[in-house]
Formats: C-alpha cells, structure tokens, sequence
C-alpha cells in the first residue's frame, strides 16, 4: 500500500507542464518556429554577467571547501549579505540568525507549511494561486483554504474575513501575483494586515503571513514592491532567485523571519526542523556564494515589460479582456468562454499554448507567459487574430 495523496501528485503531472511537454513534442512534429508555446514561466533573459564572474570566482577558489557541505541554514556570509540588503531596502533591522537559506521559493514554502501546520491546520491561500501551494499544504498534514478573489481578481478581504477561523495558521500572500501580475500597495497591506491582527486577536493564536516573493523586483510601475513585514509582524519572507537573476534550475532562494514577530527564533527553529525532516540539508554551495555576489541586482528584466505591453495592446484591440500585470511575467486573460479548458483546446488548433486558469484557483481565465520572445509574440499575433474571429470578438 503506498500513500494515496503521493501516488496522485506523482502522476497528476501540473497542467502546465503537460503543455510544455505538448508544446515540445507538437515543435518536434511540425516546427520550432511553428508552435506558440506560452506555457512555462521559464525566464526567457540570461543571468546577468554578476552571475559568470561569481561563478569564475567561486571556482578558482579551493574545491574541496566549494563543493563541501555548508550549514544548513546557509553560508554565514550569506545570511549576513541578505540581513544586510533586505535592511539597505527596508530598514527593519532583519537579522543574520532569522534567514535561512533555500533550494527557492518552493522548498522555502514547503519548510513554512511542514514547520508551522498542526494535522488539520489550515493555510490560507488567495485565488489566484501558484498551483503547488496545494501540494505543500497537504503535504504537511493541513489543508488549503483558497479566497475567491473580487472582480478584478485582487485579494478579496472580506471573502478573507469569512475564511479566518480557529483552525488558520497562516495565509500565503503572493505579490506581485502569478498568475495575475495583480501587485499590492501600501494600502492594500494595512488593510489586510489589519484584518488578520484582529483574527490573531480573536482566535488567541498568531497567524502567519508567507509572503511569497519570487518576482518581488519584476514590477513595472514607479515604485518598487512594498516591504510585506513593514504592515504585519507575524511575517516570514519567502524568497527566490529563480526569477531576478533567471537561475530556476539552480535552486537557489531563502526565508527571511521578519525581526519583529514574536516567539520568532521558534519559527525559525521550526523551520530550520522542517527543511531537516524534508532532508533538504543545504541549498548549493555553488549557488549561495553566487547569490551573495549578485544581491540587489537583477537579469536585464526590461524585456518583459515589453512583452507585457505588446501582448496586453495587441490581445485587447483583438477583443480579449485581459487583467492589466502590474508586475511579475504572466498576461491573464478572461476566456471568451466559460470553460478556460475548452478554450485552451481550441487555442491549440491555431498552435497557441495557453494555460486554462483551474488549477490556479478560479475559472474562466488563461495564464500566457509573457517570458518569451519577444519574436515569438510578433509572429503569434496573427494566431491570436484568427482566435478572436473564432469566437467573433
Ligand atoms: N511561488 C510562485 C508564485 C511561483 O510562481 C514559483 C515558481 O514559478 C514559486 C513559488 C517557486 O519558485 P522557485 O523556482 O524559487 O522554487
């Protein structure tokens, strides 16, 4: 007998990778130059230089010390560097022994919910929602409650309200979104923040805010992402590398136990434990001396704010209603249909790969990854017109 839940996600593989790997084979068939893949929020731009030369640094040094274990929370001197940037951004007077260095985002999340959920806790997700925060939920014994959002997909507060009980340990906020590219403002997080000290007040129990942050630098307004523990104590920072300096496959991130919460070396401990028992032992040496050279700079990311525009101005003057992103690297967009799966399949017939919006959460939508090129974009707009016409935008 093996465990049920196991046996499903090893082979309920994620619809989006089961059109990336439609997208590889249809390419095969008839065409690299032939097939629009959108599905993958693979970075589309190299590293930037900071990562070759950190990398030819590391190298030269002594090998036996570079590829050796390092501690599991991380590099001291890493731990130090983020402390140091985060407070160089924020002030808030972040702390060294409160990071703890990740294989990314992902593993980060997993720790959070295998360190802080009891069996039955409940995390809290908004719709829509990186798929994966279900696996991690469940995985570590609780459940995800998700929040519908209003109607122009942002966290709906109140629906918030009505899904906080006795049972919620800690919601996952996830700014700027995938896959909305909705981004939260100052406002906006003294209003949740504000919501969730009177349930912590009520309910006589802290509840943790995961602020999920893997394209905390990709935004496209004037103003960077604001600091998510400057509104909420209880606040523990997940961040990634994968997308700011287009290192996904290296698996290299961390968390960050915001400097005011309460009973927060506990967290930490707890964390630290959990990535234990996950046996994640530490992230790569390689990559946690790279990620200390490269703190506080980025890809060349500017091309995705191209992509956003030509997409978003060409798909709305062909009749599509799209969410405006205010930041991250997705486009969403409102399916001319009420079924998103049928209107992926049929976006399929013009070689168009588009993620139907089910598994993030909420009907009706399709996810187009914007991490493209921006060639391929121009020459899939003639697709997307012949799409339009179909449904007689
Ligand atoms: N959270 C969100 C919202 C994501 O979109 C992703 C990856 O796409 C992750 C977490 C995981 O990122 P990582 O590659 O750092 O594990």
């Amino acid at each position: 007998m093996l465990p049920e839940k196991s046996l499903a996600w090893g082979r309920s593989k994620s619809c989006i990778r089961d059109l990336a790997a439609y997208g590889s084979a249809r390419k095969a068939e008839i065409g690299e130059d032939k097939v629009f893949d959108f599905s993958l929020g693979n970075p589309s731009v190299p590293a930037p230089p900071c990562v070759e030369e950190a990398l030819r640094r590391a190298l030269e040094t002594d090998s036996v010390q570079l590829h050796g274990y390092t501690p599991a929370a991380g590099l001291p001197s890493l731990r130090r560097a983020v402390a140091e940037d985060l407070n160089g951004r924020w002030g808030l007077g972040f702390a060294p022994e409160l990071i703890y260095v990740t294989c990314g985002a992902a593993a980060g999340l997993a720790a959070c919910m295998h360190g802080l959920l009891l069996p039955g806790e409940e995390a809290v997700a908004f719709a829509p929602f990186f798929p994966e925060y279900r696996v991690f939920a469940e995985g570590a014994g609780g459940a995800l409650v998700t929040v519908p959002p209003d109607e122009d997909l942002r966290p709906d507060l109140a629906a918030l309200e009505r899904a906080l009980n006795e049972r919620t340990k800690l919601v996952i906020l996830n700014t700027p979104n995938n896959p909305s590219g909705v981004v939260l403002r100052e406002a906006d997080l003294e209003k949740l923040a504000a919501v969730l000290k009177q349930a912590e007040a009520r309910f006589g129990h802290p509840i943790y805010l995961i602020s999920d942050e893997p394209y905390r630098e990709l935004v496209y307004g004037d103003k960077p992402a604001p600091c998510v523990p400057a509104f909420y104590d209880d606040t523990i920072i997940c961040y990634s590398f994968s997308k700011s300096l287009s290192l996904p496959g290296e698996r290299i991130g961390y968390l960050a136990v915001s400097p005011r919460m309460a009973g927060r070396q506990d967290v930490f401990d707890a964390l630290a434990g959990a990535a234990r028992a996950c046996g994640y032992v530490n992230a790569p040496s390689l990559m946690q001396r790279v990620a200390e050279q490269c703190l506080g700079q980025t890809a060349d990311i500017s091309v995705y704010r191209t992509n956003r525009d030509l997409l978003y101005e060409n798909l709305t003057a062909l009749g599509f209603s799209c969410v405006y992103p205010e930041g991250a690297f997705y486009l969403f967009m409102r399916s001319p249909e009420p079924d998103a799966k049928a209107f992926s399949e049929r976006a399929k017939k013009h070689e168009l790969l588009l993620v139907p919006s089910d598994d993030f959460g909420v009907g009706g939508y399709v996810r187009i990854a914007c991490c493209v090129s921006t060639e391929m974009i121009c020459r899939s707009l003639p697709a997307f017109a012949e799409l339009a016409k179909e449904y007689g935008l």
